[in-house]
């Protein structure tokens, strides 16, 4: 196992649960989750209780993880959620979701949200027909989300064209043309992210 894995595979130890940045692997029994599921470091395997701090960080840092996203960066999305009307759980969990590198993911074209993440700023796809290249650019309703006509030939995208894809019910995809739309933003129930918003709103209103 190369050191780079290791790492990854620690931050989903460190969580207790599967995070998928690894694409394929995450779902096959070398996933590390499967095999060692306990924190990571010489007394990974003693049980802790936690303080009420220590759960409401310990769901940030993980929905920071499983979106791979910097605090800063994350804290930003968040003071953006609770300017909008609503839940602010909800509309953070919203915005995660509606980030160009997560939409990518979603529809299927890179196997976690590290790869679409790669994909993006490497110049592959255009939304509405425009160069789209920055990971966090916020996807609206009716958005249409398509590979390069020039990137279609490369065996990354061939490969895909191969693949059933099923997308979240927000969206729709065709596999052929490799483009995807989003038909409306997704509602809390449409979103299997297994992260508690609540505590994070906890958090960063202390
Ligand atoms: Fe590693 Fe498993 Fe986490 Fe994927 S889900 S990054 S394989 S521990």
């Amino acid at each position: 196992m190369s050191r780079y894995t290791e790492a990854n595979c620690k931050l989903c130890r460190r969580e207790g649960q599967k995070l998928f940045l690894k694409g394929e692997r995450c779902y096959s029994s070398k996933c590390a989750i499967e095999r060692r599921n306990y924190a990571p470091g010489q007394h990974g395997q003693a049980r802790k209780k936690q303080s009420e701090y220590g759960l409401q960080l310990r769901e940030k840092q993980k929905a920071k993880r499983f979106y791979g996203m910097q605090e800063t960066q994350f804290r930003n999305l968040f003071e953006k959620a609770a300017k909008k009307p609503g839940m602010t759980g909800e509309n953070l969990l919203v915005l995660l979701e509606t980030r160009l590198d997560n939409v990518v993911f979603r529809l299927g074209f890179a196997s976690s949200r590290k790869e679409a993440r790669q994909l993006v700023t490497h110049g592959h796809f255009t939304v509405n027909g425009k160069k789209a290249d920055i990971p966090s650019m916020e996807v609206k309703a009716g958005d249409v989300i398509k590979v390069k006509e020039k990137s279609q030939s490369s065996p990354k995208f061939k490969e895909v064209k191969e693949m059933s894809i099923t997308v979240p019910s927000w969206m729709s995809v065709d596999v052929e043309k490799l483009e995807g739309k989003v038909i409306t933003l997704p509602r809390r129930e449409d979103i299997d992210t297994p992260i508690a918003e609540h505590l994070i709103v906890e958090l960063y209103s202390k």
